[in-house]
């Protein structure tokens, strides 16, 4: 009789990989989750219910098929696992480390559902490409036959990067414009290594060179080239620049020494620990080392930048947000790991000014609480009256949010289309914009996202592409 290896959740508990210890993992930035041990891999994959109707999948921007790769993998039938699991996928790897699962696939699991804890889907996804990659069953991209034209790609995030990666399989050329001198985009200079280690992205991004993608580095698309040379250039043009445009605090001190944005203060670490030389670092301005640090915002980007000063060596790591914990927007995982290594969080707090000579000394808080729901339903906080105090901080970063670049004005491009927000105007299921030949995806289409929206955004325009082109050298032909 065959032996039933699924459905065991009512047997077999939820379980994660290991997790360092909060005291040791604060001192570096290696991934702070251990790999599956083989057998829990297959153990926890087990516990999946096999639903007709897979909730998980509906809720992967990706529609990964998730209850297929699971049961592969507690079949022992890895390789299977995996090549289903990319077929999807440009880097599952990366996804199972960094998605917010609870909002995503693992929140959705209808085992989590009924109580019984949720399969722990990233982590399995994970494991599968992690061993793939040990076991060389990753291939290189190998186009069966080289095509003639040419896409150009302003951005080498994820967005970007998938594009490339399905572009490059069809045998299409592939230039990759990006103005940072490494590729990778916030994979590589935003999120900080202890959520994804850095050679995990750099072994992606070695596939495609070797792939015969084209990485144009330290070129900045509007300075360094224009976008009508990339027109020119190229049969279609993909904008894949994500957002970059820090929102801001105003109120009396505002123009303080010590007061940072938070990609600036990130980008500063990651290139640390790539090992390049980082003047601001050195000096103090970007470090947090002994000093009091107060971080202002809620978001995953704030989780990212206590949880960075507390390995910089901070005396003190505090993060101000004006709403309480349940109405917070970072996840609820990162938000329990800052709290593991040492940072305090100071709920319903909200900033109205700086205090300091040169350098800020402290941050003017006023005391806020929650007052009726405002159009979209989230209670709006109200301050307190006579309830101010001054937080000490010799250090404070600013993690609000990001907003797009003003496109149409840095590229002279007056009749690229941009929504009220600034985001680039385009079709959500072909990501072509109104221009002839011009396809965007990812944060600078959707505002500040997630990664593997970028990655199925990219995906998505270059199957968009690859039908346009077709279309167009049958009419050529015709
Ligand atoms: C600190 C931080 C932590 C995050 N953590 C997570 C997380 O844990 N999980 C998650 O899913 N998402 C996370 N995100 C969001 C995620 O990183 C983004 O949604 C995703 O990277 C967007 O991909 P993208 O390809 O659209 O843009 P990006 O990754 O931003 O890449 C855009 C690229 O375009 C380049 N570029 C921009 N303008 C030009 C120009 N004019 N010329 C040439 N190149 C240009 C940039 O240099 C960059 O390399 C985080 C974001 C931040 C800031
Ligand atoms: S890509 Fe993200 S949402 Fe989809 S299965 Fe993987 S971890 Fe879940």
């Amino acid at each position: 009789m065959a032996v039933q290896k699924m459905l065991k959740f009512l047997d077999l508990s939820r379980d994660m990989p290991p997790k360092r210890d909060a005291e040791k993992r604060g001192h570096d930035y290696k991934e702070i989750y251990a790999e599956f041990a083989d057998a829990k891999a297959k153990e926890q994959a087990s516990r999946c219910s096999q639903c007709g109707v897979p909730y998980c999948q509906t809720h992967c921007p990706l529609h990964n098929n998730i209850p297929d790769w699971l049961r592969l993998t507690a079949e022992n039938r890895l390789q299977e696992a995996y090549e289903l699991s990319q077929a999807t996928n440009t880097f599952p790897e990366i996804c199972g480390r960094i998605c917010p699962q609870d909002r995503l696939c693992e929140g959705n699991c209808v085992i989590e559902q009924s109580g019984h804890g949720t399969v722990t889907i990233g982590s399995i996804e994970k494991y599968i490409t992690d061993s793939a990659w040990e076991n060389g069953w990753v291939k290189p991209i190998a186009p069966f036959a080289e095509r003639n034209e040419s896409v150009g790609i302003i951005g080498a995030g994820p967005g970007g990067l998938a594009a490339a990666d399905v572009l490059r399989r069809a045998g299409v050329q592939v230039t990759i414009y990006d103005r940072w001198d490494r590729a990778g985009g916030l994979l590589t200079y935003g999120i900080p290594g202890f959520k994804l280690e850095k050679d995990v992205v750099m072994r992606r991004i070695k596939q495609l060179e070797d792939g015969g993608a084209n990485f144009v580095l330290n070129c900045n698309v509007g300075q360094d080239i224009g976008f009508a040379d990339l027109q020119a250039k190229h049969d279609a043009v993909l904008i894949a620049t994500g957002v970059y445009k820090s929102r801001d605090l105003g109120g009396p001190g505002a123009g303080l020494d010590g007061i940072v944005t938070a990609l600036n203060y990130l980008t500063a670490s990651n290139r640390l620990n790539f090992g390049d030389k980082v003047p601001e670092i050195e000096n103090g301005e970007l470090s947090a080392e002994g000093k009091n640090v107060v971080v202002i915002g809620g978001g995953d980007t704030a989780m990212d930048c206590v949880r960075t000063a507390v390995r910089q060596g901070a005396t003190s790591v505090k993060c101000l947000y004006r709403r309480d914990r349940a109405n917070m927007p970072g996840s609820v995982r990162e938000t329990a790991n800052a709290e593991e290594e040492g940072v305090e969080f100071v709920w319903l707090a909200a900033p109205k000014g700086f205090v300091g000579e040169t350098n800020v000394t402290g941050v003017k808080v006023a005391k806020m609480r929650l007052g009726a729901p405002d159009a979209s339903g989230r209670q709006s906080p109200e301050e307190i009256a006579d309830a101010d105090y001054t937080e000490k901080a010799d250090l404070v970063i600013k993690a609000l949010g990001f907003e797009p670049e003003d496109l149409p004005t840095l590229w002279n491009q007056p009749d690229l289309a941009v929504t009220r927000w600034g985001t680039v105007s385009a079709d959500f299921q072909t990501h072509k914009t109104p221009m002839d030949g011009v396809y965007a995806v990812g944060d600078i289409v959707r505002g500040a996202s997630l990664v593997v929206w970028a990655i199925a955004d990219g995906r998505g325009a270059a199957d968009s592409i690859l039908t346009d082109l077709n279309n167009r050298a049958t009419i050529a032909a015709e």
